[in-house]
């Protein structure tokens, strides 16, 4: 394999700079993924900024990548060079514990994040482990289905979990990257969907994504509307919000499912849960065979982000343009 370009910060906060690395010998069980695009998610500015406490520079962002197999390890059976293949967050897992051999690869406790301690897909090329190379299904669209292996299989994936029914009525917090795919998927599966939005100018295209009714996140009086009402609600924002306010709006035994990085503690009534039966989780992405249905499904259904698309030479300004919050609903670096 020949020098890797690449986009990488030097430091937390630091622009992207143009960064070329060298891949060692490919191993027996790996791939080598020519990237065609890669979405971005707000975890890559949360790891860009070190948020989260573990990012190593030089960094390299990007986990929402489609492109085609550029070269496989000689035991890797099941793809070949020219195979179009989509990279989320996770790059590896273990293959033999408990979880992988249960199917929850994503559970593993090795599992090996692809911007965590090694270089993603803001580049020319990518390496992962076979399994988590998933086969694009035929007639996809490359352009928009990037962000489909993060972002939307993070808000897939808690639809199942919680076994939520075409007869539910369900709500979603923050309606960017995640937020808006998790419209769609719920709209699809037949839900009422309620929006949970702090920007009124979504308005229009947040009704147009499938949702019913648009509340104001940030008030809590306008949640009192529906109080009791709601079999299951999604967070997606990263930001303190009155929880307890969004427990009231839960219907008895409803559940409420958390995805976004919240940074500070949440504060939980336990009376809140007690007296409804109801729950609070929370969940990272899905498993490989997971992701694979849920691409089927898009397919399907017809179900994409919204993106807007920027030439990877221009990733700071996209990187700004999400951080400012003006991006709508997805961005997609094209190589
Ligand atoms: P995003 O595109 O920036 O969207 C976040 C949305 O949250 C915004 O569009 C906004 O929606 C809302 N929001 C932001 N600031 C707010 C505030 N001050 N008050 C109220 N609402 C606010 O981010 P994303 O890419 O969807 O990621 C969302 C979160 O999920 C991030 O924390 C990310 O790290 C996390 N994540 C988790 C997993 C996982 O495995 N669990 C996977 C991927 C991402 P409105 O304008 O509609 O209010
Ligand atoms: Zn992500």
């Amino acid at each position: 394999m020949e020098k890797v370009k690449a986009y990488a910060a030097s430091e937390a906060g630091g622009k992207l700079k143009a960064f070329e690395y060298e891949l060692p010998e490919l191993k027996c069980d790996q791939v080598d993924i020519k990237v065609h695009y890669c979405g971005i998610c707000h975890s890559d500015l949360s790891m860009l900024n070190n948020e989260w406490g573990m990012t190593e520079y030089p960094f390299v962002p990007g986990h929402e990548i489609v492109g085609e197999v550029a070269a496989v390890g000689h035991h890797v059976e099941t793809l070949k060079p020219g195979d179009l293949v989509g990279l989320g967050w996770n790059s590896a897992s273990c293959m033999h514990c408990k979880q992988c051999m249960d199917g929850s690869h994503h559970l593993c406790n090795t599992v090996e994040g692809t911007i965590v301690g090694r270089h993603g897909g803001f580049a020319e090329y990518v390496r992962g482990h076979w399994s988590w190379a998933i086969p694009l299904p035929k007639g996809i669209d490359m352009k928009k289905a990037g962000p489909l292996l993060c972002g939307g299989i993070t808000v897939f994936n808690p639809i199942l979990l919680a076994g939520v029914k075409a007869t539910d009525r369900v709500g979603v917090i923050g309606i960017g990257g995640l937020g808006h795919m998790a419209l769609k998927f719920l709209n699809k599966w037949g839900c009422e969907v309620v929006a949970f939005s702090s920007n009124p100018d979504k308005k229009e295209q947040i009704l147009a994504m499938g949702a019913t009714k648009i509340i104001n996140s940030r008030v809590p009086e306008e949640l009192e509307s529906i109080a009791g009402s709601l079999d299951f609600i999604m967070n997606t924002t990263n930001v303190t919000l009155d929880w307890n306010a969004y427990l009231s709006a839960l219907a008895p035994k409803g559940r409420f499912h958390n995805v976004g990085a919240v940074l500070e503690p949440m504060a939980i009534p336990a009376f809140s849960l007690i007296m409804g039966e109801k729950s609070v989780a929370g969940s990272p992405l899905g498993s490989p065979a997971l992701t694979l249905k849920m691409l089927e499904f898009c397919v399907r259904h017809d179900i994409y982000p919204i993106v807007e698309e920027f030439p990877m030479s221009k990733v700071n300004e996209a990187l700004d343009h999400l951080e400012k919050g003006k991006a709508r609903y997805r961005i997609v670096l094209k190589v």
